[in-house]
């Protein structure tokens, strides 16, 4: 390291250490100005203030009361049609089935895992790592040596995983391979009824009667591929990242790649499958692409799987981190970048996207949690561009005036559109009043907990769709969401009114809205991760409790400090597995290192001394409000 990195090192070090001792001086001050009493009732409230709020992240919006009724007790065995073996699928027809209910799910692939296991490239890798994509009651596998795995899974390993939670469960019979769901309707007795092709003999049977649907049937199908000024003329192949995603265990990488192989290519966008696409396409095949350039229009948010820290990065998902409101960690976490040494060329090219990114929205955009392709940017085997602003034949031309010229390949990393269900039979199913739907469709932000449409009521439920995290992952939102299922058709949680869950649809749209359009296009397909499980934990029961910080400090200090998993929600509550639970978040290590916890835990602390008055008064009026009868309107 030089002299200048190393002297950047240390300035970084004394300004993060320096915000230890904000919080200090405020009580210092507040002692020799105003006298120990202030400055003792200051310290005891701001503690506490600082040690409740930082369990429970997210803004009050999303730390909003349960809205499902409760009734614990109730259990009615009902009829569940699942579609679709993905993720949410394998957890929805888990949960429904130890609950007691008959299941069946219809996949129109041949084998479980959905996406990862049909849909990826051989040799794949999640982006999300194992604990972190883990459900809340099975834990990843071990290395050989009998040690936790925290690297990446391979989608062939998480496919295992899969296969083995649902023997271990004992849920294998339910699954029907090969079976595409063509139409679903309700019949004049409010059960649903389905035509299912088998797609091996070609039949098609009507399968039912069913209570309740789960449509978990996958949000990455419907590519998104924007036209530009003179796509016309180009000659070459056009090709979604998605093209590449055959079959993992039939085809090798060079086969999977070979359109790609000797040639010169332009990508468009810098996603997280992109940029594993462009890792591969220019370092890893036999035969690289001669010339690959990347047109990003509005920078990007790089974190490599694996952070600086030597932790898979998204250890860095605590609650200590993500409580700070997200305004003021975004301005942290800006000084965290701004004052890490900018080393190599591969650390260049990493600070130059994030800082394109609109407002320095760090905190705010989702994140490319790869960073695959940065070798072949050090190595100069990439070139990243900014936004592609027209075509002429074989030359694609920026936005700044450059241009790559004699290009055989445009490949669109522009993702997905929002999911259809071209299955649904918009006009046979009614409200609860009899009235046709005709509109089941709705976006996920237009259903509660992105799983119910108020017009469909508990009927269908929605899984694993618009709830991408911007941190986190989607099977272990999408286990939550199972959960909640599994407790709805069972009769122990029940949907409130339409009215009442339009309103808190709203609001949460609104929130969402407001946090997220101006730095995410399709905002309304995207979840704040630790929010949203611990809202969907409050409506199961199993939410941490703030109690612990008195009876159990240890465990309360693991569960801030640690990476947020699913094993929390299996603590205390409904399907709780404390054993495993407990085993499980005391050996998953501390998120990031001691410097980085001490600076967050600095920076909200100091934000807790002045901001517990407030807030304590606020709970005083809400306990006394809540007082109050309500009003029959209310739900
Ligand atoms: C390259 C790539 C990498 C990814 N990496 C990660 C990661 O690291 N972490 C992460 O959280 N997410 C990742 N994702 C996103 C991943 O796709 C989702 O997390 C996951 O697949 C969601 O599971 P799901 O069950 O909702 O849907 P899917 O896995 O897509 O499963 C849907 C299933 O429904 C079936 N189906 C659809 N329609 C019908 C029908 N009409 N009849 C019968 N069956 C039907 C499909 O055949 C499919 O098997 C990645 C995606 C891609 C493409």
């Amino acid at each position: 390291m030089g002299i200048a990195a190393k002297l950047k090192t240390l300035v970084a070090s004394a300004i993060h250490w320096f915000f230890f001792l904000v919080p200090a001086s405020i009580i210092y001050g507040l002692y020799f100005f105003a006298g120990p009493i202030p400055a003792a009732v200051t310290f005891v409230c701001g503690t506490l203030h600082f040690l409740i709020v930082i369990l429970f992240p997210g803004e009050k919006t999303e730390r909003i009361r349960p809205i499902l009724k409760v009734n614990d007790m109730a259990f009615t065995k009902k009829s569940v049609m699942v579609i679709g073996a993905g993720p949410a699928g394998v957890a929805s027809c888990k949960e429904l089935s130890e609950a007691g209910h008959d299941v069946v799910c219809f996949d129109a692939s041949s084998r479980l895992g959905g996406t990862f296991a049909n849909y990826f490239w051989p040799g794949g890798h999640l982006t999300s790592s194992p604990y972190v994509t883990a459900f809340s009651d099975f834990e990843p596998a071990r290395t050989k040596e009998g040690n936790e795995r925290f690297t990446h899974h391979s989608a062939e390993e998480y496919v295992e995983y899969l296969n083995k939670y649902c023997r271990h469960y004992g849920v294998k019979d339910v699954f029907q391979f090969q079976h595409k769901v063509l139409h679903v309707k309700e019949n004049e007795d409010g059960k649903i009824m389905a035509d299912v092709k088998n797609l091996e003999t070609g039949k098609t049977t009507v399968e039912g009667p069913f209570d309740h649907i789960a449509v978990c049937s996958g949000a990455f199908h419907t590519t998104l591929k924007p036209k530009f000024k003179g796509l016309e003329t180009f000659p070459g192949q056009l090709l979604h990242s998605r093209d590449f995603v055959a079959s993992a265990t039939k085809t090798t990488v060079d086969e999977a790649f070979k359109d790609c192989s000797g040639k010169r290519v332009v990508s468009i966008g810098l996603g997280e499958s992109m940029a594993d696409v462009l890792g591969i396409i220019t370092t890893k095949i036999s035969k690289p692409t001669t010339y690959a350039a990347c047109a990003v229009r509005k920078g990007a948010l790089i974190i490599p799987r694996i952070a600086h820290t030597g932790q898979v990065a998204d250890f860095h998902s605590t609650r200590l981190r993500h409580a700070i409101p997200k305004r003021i960690r975004n301005m942290a976490v800006n000084l965290n970048l701004t004052l890490t040494p900018r080393r190599n060329a591969k650390a260049i090219a990493r600070f130059d996207l994030m800082d394109k990114l609109p407002s320095k929205g760090v905190t705010y955009v989702k994140s490319t949690k790869s960073g695959f392709f940065l070798p072949a940017v050090e190595q100069g085997k990439l070139f990243i561009k900014p936004a592609l602003d027209r075509i002429e034949g074989k030359t694609v031309h920026y936005v700044d005036g450059t241009k790559s010229e004699d290009i055989d390949v445009i490949i669109y990393g522009t993702g997905y559109d929002v999911p259809n269900f071209p299955f649904i039979d918009e006009n046979s199913f009614k409200t609860s009043t009899g009235e046709k739907i005709m509109d089941p469709h709705s976006v996920p932000i237009d259903r509660l907990f992105r799983m119910y449409n108020p017009e469909l009521g508990d009927k269908v439920a929605y899984l694993g769709l618009g709830i991408r995290p911007l941190v986190g992952s989607i099977p272990s939102s999408a286990e939550m969401q199972a959960r909640v299922l599994a407790m709805v058709v069972s009769g122990k949680r029940e949907l409130p009114s339409k009215p009442a869950m339009k309103e808190r649809i709203m609001k949460l749209k609104k929130f969402a809205s407001m946090e997220s359009a101006e730095f995410i296009e399709q905002w309304f397909l995207y979840v704040n991760w630790i929010p949203f499980m611990d809202m969907m934990a409050r409506e199961i029961g199993c939410i941490p409790r703030s109690y612990w910080m008195l009876t159990r400090p240890v465990l309360y200090l693991k569960l801030i400090f640690s990476p947020v998993t699913t094993f929390q929600y299996r603590l205390i509550g409904h399907g709780a597995k404390p054993k495993l639970a407990n085993d499980i978040v005391f050996r998953v290590p501390t998120g990031t290192n001691v410097r980085d916890n001490v600076f967050f835990a600095s920076v909200h602390y100091t934000l807790s001394l002045y901001r517990w008055p407030r807030d304590t008064l606020e709970a005083i009026f809400y306990a006394l409000g809540s007082l109050v009868p309500k009003s029959s309107k209310m739900d």
